[in-house]
């Protein structure tokens, strides 16, 4: 599955995010029970209204949303890539996440410690990015070295390789983090290859004081510029409020967003944001025992999507029924939409769109 880790420094408010994800209601949905893999990582339910739409059109029985994973990786300060801390060990849970969520403290309290001393979200962002910055560097440099004699010797994977490494450093060295780096087509699996800690997307994530959760504060808007500037994305969250979502039941829940100017919990936005910043996207599977979303990544065409049920489906692939979310609403169910025409037969090279209902025909 996509795993999104959780860094920032210590006292932003991490723990208190991620202990709100993994125990909220959404996280514990369906019959799956919130399974906690290690202390640190969850899987969380992807939030999405069209699921339960569409069970309610079809009369299943339950919905099963699509999950994804949440890791905390604690320890991250200051000289981390100098081994501070927990250093290498924190450096290498990064590497195996495919996203990161950078929370940063936007709140005032005097009763919680700030480990610089001062509230100042861009200089925290700008200690953890340099922290990753120097890992990178030192990790390229090595590798560098390690492949100098096949480059010698005219290996052409390792030339290849090279000129990606040199890309990255020139960025890194200018003080730019390698996810600004243009990467051509055909280079991005190598690119990918590198697990450079700044290639990964970013997603900030300001956790703002109660009162500021609607609306939130003039930290989480320089947050927001900043973001935009590199080409990351920024959501603003009470970590506070998520803490005490978390313990409600759904009724009170909704009673207390309300009250608190809110339209949705900050969590389904967190996770819908980390969903988009993966480059992942929904299609759905519709029957009277279950509703069911899957998780696929952008541009995947019909017989991997089916893959992501089973193997067989993808090896046995014939064809995918598919009628587009909306058509199915608008038909009010699949005898509708094919009354409608909405009705289509798609094939091997058919490029399944984000809320697609499908039904894989495959041989067994
Ligand atoms: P971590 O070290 O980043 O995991 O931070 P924690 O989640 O352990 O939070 C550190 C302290 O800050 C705890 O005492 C939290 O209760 C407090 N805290 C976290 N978020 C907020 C917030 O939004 N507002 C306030 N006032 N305190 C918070």
């Amino acid at each position: 599955g996509f795993r999104m880790g959780i860094v920032g420094l210590p006292n932003v408010g991490k723990s208190t995010l991620f202990n709100a994800l993994t125990k909220t209601a959404a996280a514990q949905a369906a019959n799956f029970p919130f399974c906690t893999i290690e202390p640190n990582v969850g899987d969380v339910a992807v939030p999405d209204p069209r699921l339960d739409q569409l069970a309610a059109i079809a009369g299943s029985k339950q919905t099963i949303p699509t999950r994804i994973t949440f890791v905390d990786i604690a320890g991250l300060v200051r000289g981390a890539s100098k081994g501070e801390g927990l250093g290498n060990q924190f450096l290498a849970n990064i590497r195996e996440v495919d996203a990161i969520a950078h929370v940063l403290r936007c709140f005032e309290d005097d009763d919680v410690t700030h480990v610089e001393g001062k509230i100042d979200p861009i200089a925290d962002a700008e200690t953890i990015e340099t922290e990753l910055m120097i890992a990178d560097m030192e990790s390229i440099e090595r590798r560098l070295a390690n492949i100098a004699r096949k480059i010698k010797g005219g290996d052409k994977e390792a030339v290849a390789q090279e000129k990606l490494m040199k890309q990255a450093l020139a960025a890194l060295e200018s003080g730019k983090p390698a996810r600004n780096v243009e990467v051509a087509a055909e280079d991005e699996k190598a690119w990918r290859m590198l697990q450079l800690l700044t290639s990964k997307p970013v997603l900030f994530v300001c956790n703002v004081e109660e009162s500021s959760a609607a609306s939130g504060n003039s930290l989480s808007a320089k947050v927001a510029e900043m973001a935009a500037r590199q080409g990351a994305a920024s959501v603003v969250i009470s970590a506070k409020i998520e803490e005490e979502l978390a313990q409600m039941d759904a009724g009170d829940a909704e009673m207390f967003l309300e009250e608190m100017g809110l339209h949705e919990a900050g969590l389904d936005r967190l996770i819908r944001a980390g969903y988009d910043l993966l480059g992942l996207q929904t299609y759905f599977t519709v029957g009277p025992k279950e509703a069911r979303a899957w998780t696929i990544e952008k541009g995947t065409l019909a017989p991997q999507a089916a893959g992501v049920i089973h193997g067989d489906f993808e090896r046995g692939f014939i064809r995918a029924e598919t009628i587009a979310f909306a058509d199915y609403v608008a038909g009010n169910g699949e005898a509708g939409a094919r009354e409608a025409g909405k009705f289509r037969v798609e094939g091997k090279t058919y490029e399944v769109k984000d809320g697609d209902v499908l039904h894989f025909l495959f041989n067994a």
